[in-house]
Order: structure tokens, then sequence, then C-alpha cells
């Protein structure tokens, strides 16, 4: 038995005869995929109101995490049809929201409405199905399923507001690949967890995201990181250099000294990883406190901090596990 919940996007709308998009009920959406219910039996629930997903941020996440956690033992997978501006980041929530997961939780949406002729929603619905109730193990975990492939949900990143793949995922392999067959390519596996699912319940989103850019000043930068701002995902340059602009990395250094502010740096290339200790620009941060990001996507590092900062702990403790890979969210490197 899988479950679906509706939260709105591109994928649920319906044309109005002025043409204007508009959302529709989730009823409305099933009758255009009755075959549905030969590939597995479905029940369905809304996330009220049906929105846009740049409407869907850190208190839907909470309760879509309350709402699985309390249904988990119920079903054999979730599958979640949202929209696709955000969903990268409601994918990164779930799976650190719900730790020891061992049950599927795909996310998938559209380009087009599902009533449009040429409409991606059928496929992709479809398909996260079939992949939500196949019991393949690499579908255990929080993913999300666009046009051909099944990717981590820590790892995936929007790459087109109009091509039908409109997600990659460029540090990890699909965990599924979709053609005439599925497939399930070799993916390095999520670290250990606990056997049981624990649903965290607490979110700190006064963090910020920082993009380097040449001409950055110290004085910018500082209002940049300054407070109400308690965590810090910062995206450097290549393998993570910062410009040597006097008093740049000075102003980070003070406020991890001054205010335990945890700062993590990531490459704002779309493929790749920081290696801080690589040049000797990357080497300042080091020895200013930042933690290296690896290759962690930006959604990715955002909402990892704002679920750590959620959660009771020392900064050193909350500064090891920046740096940890804790949901398949990074790359360990090889020893
Ligand atoms: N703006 C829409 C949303 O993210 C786009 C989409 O669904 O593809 O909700």
């Amino acid at each position: 038995m899988i479950h679906l919940i509706y939260t709105g996007g591109t994928v649920g709308m319906v044309r109005r005869a002025d043409g204007a998009l508009e959302p529709a009920g989730i009823e409305g959406l099933l009758t255009h995929v009755p075959e549905l219910r030969t590939l597995a039996a479905c029940d369905y629930y809304t996330l009220e109101p049906p929105r846009d997903s740049v409407d869907i941020g850190p208190p839907d996440w909470l309760r879509l995490a309350r709402y699985i956690g309390r249904r988990y033992l119920n079903y054999d997978g979730f599958v979640i049809l949202h929209g696709t501006d955000t969903m990268v980041y409601t994918a990164a929530a779930l799976a650190f929201l719900l730790e020891g997961l061992r049950k599927p939780v795909i996310l998938t949406g559209a380009q087009l409405p599902i009533g449009d002729i040429r409409s991606d929603a059928r496929n992709n619905l479809i398909t996260a199905v079939e992949l939500a109730a196949c019991g393949h193990p690499q579908t255990r975990e929080v993913a999300i399923y666009f046009h051909d492939r099944l990717m981590r949900g820590t790892r995936t990143v929007k790459t087109s507001i109009s091509a039908f793949d409109a997600f990659a995922s460029p540090d990890c392999p699909p965990l599924a690949q979709v053609g005439t067959d599925i497939t399930f390519p070799p993916v390095p596996p999520l670290p250990p967890g606990p056997v049981t699912l624990t649903v965290h319940r607490r979110l700190n989103s006064n963090v910020a995201l920082v993009k380097l850019f040449p001409g950055l000043t110290p004085e910018l930068l500082q209002h940049l990181v300054g407070a109400p701002v308690q965590g810090v995902v910062l995206e450097t340059f290549g393998s993570g250099n910062i410009p040597a602009t006097p008093g740049l990395v000075e102003v980070l250094a003070t406020a991890i000294r001054e205010r335990d502010l945890p700062v993590v740096a990531i490459t704002q290339q779309l493929q790749g990883r920081v290696r801080l200790e690589h040049y000797a620009a990357g080497r300042r941060l080091l020895e200013a406190g930042v933690v290296s990001g690896g290759d962690m996507t930006s959604s990715a590092a955002l909402v990892k901090l704002m679920y750590l900062l959620g959660q009771d702990m020392s900064p050193q403790r909350r500064r090891e596990l920046l740096a940890a890979n804790l949901r398949g969210e990074l790359s360990e490197e090889p020893a």
C-alpha cells in the first residue's frame, strides 16, 4: 500500500478556459491516471492548501515529517507530489528529519500539468509509485524521481526550468535508471543509522547562504554573516578558494571565534568537492575554523545546518557532524 501526498506544484494544475493555470484537487489529478491502481493500492492526502513550492518551507517540512512518522508502519512507501522549484530542499529536509528511515519516500512533480497532452506528469507519477512499491533496497530512502532517474534526495539539484530532464545528481550515481527496464546501478550505501524511525521536530532557519563573488568586501561580508545569522553555508570558488582581499577571511575567523558561528564551505561548481587543504587560498579558511562540506549541494548543506542548529549539542559536535556523512549527503574521501 502506497500513500500519496499532494502538496501542489505545476503537476496538479489545470488550465482554465482563459489559459491560466490553477491548482486542482488530488481527485481531479488522479482521474488522469486511472491505471495507477493496477500498480499499487494508493491512499492519498493533500497538504492544504496545495501550493506553488516556493511557498513550502520549514514548517511544512516538519508537518510532512510528522505526518509520515505517524503513518510509517501502515504503508510500504510514500510518494509526494511537489512543485519542482524547491523539491530538493524538501527532499533534503525529510532526509534529515526522518532518521532511521527504511521505506521509500519519493518526491516527484512535472514540468507540464497532468491535463496537458504532452505532460510529463503521468510518467513521473506512475513510475514513482512503481518504484515506491517495488521493494528494492535502493528505494528505501528519501529520493526524487524525475524523467528517467531515481536520485538520492540529498544529492539532487534542479538544472532546468523547461527540460523534462530537469534534475541531476552530479556527485552520486542514480539510485535507479528507468528505461524499458528498471536497473539499480551501484551507489554508495547510506551511513548506518538506527533501526527504528526517529522523527526530529526542530529546525532553526536562522542560516545564510553566502556565495563568494569577485569584489565582495569585508564590510559586506560582515553584514551577510552578522546576527541574527546562526550558521553559514559559504559557496566558495572551485575546490574551496576565497579571494585574498585583506580582511575577508578575518570576518569569518572573528565570527567563528567570538560567536561560535558554524561556517561550512562548499563549491559553487555543479560537480566536485572542496579540498580546503589544496590551495593556500583554501587553507586560510581551514585556519579560520571553516568546516569542509565536501561535495554537498548548497540546498543539502543549508538544510543540514538548519537541522543541526535545531538539535541541542555543543558547537564542536555540530562542526564535526556538519563535516560528516549523515544521510548520504556527501561522499566520504577514500582513506
Ligand atoms: N513553480 C512551480 C512549483 O515549484 C514549478 C513546478 O511545479 O514545476 O511549484
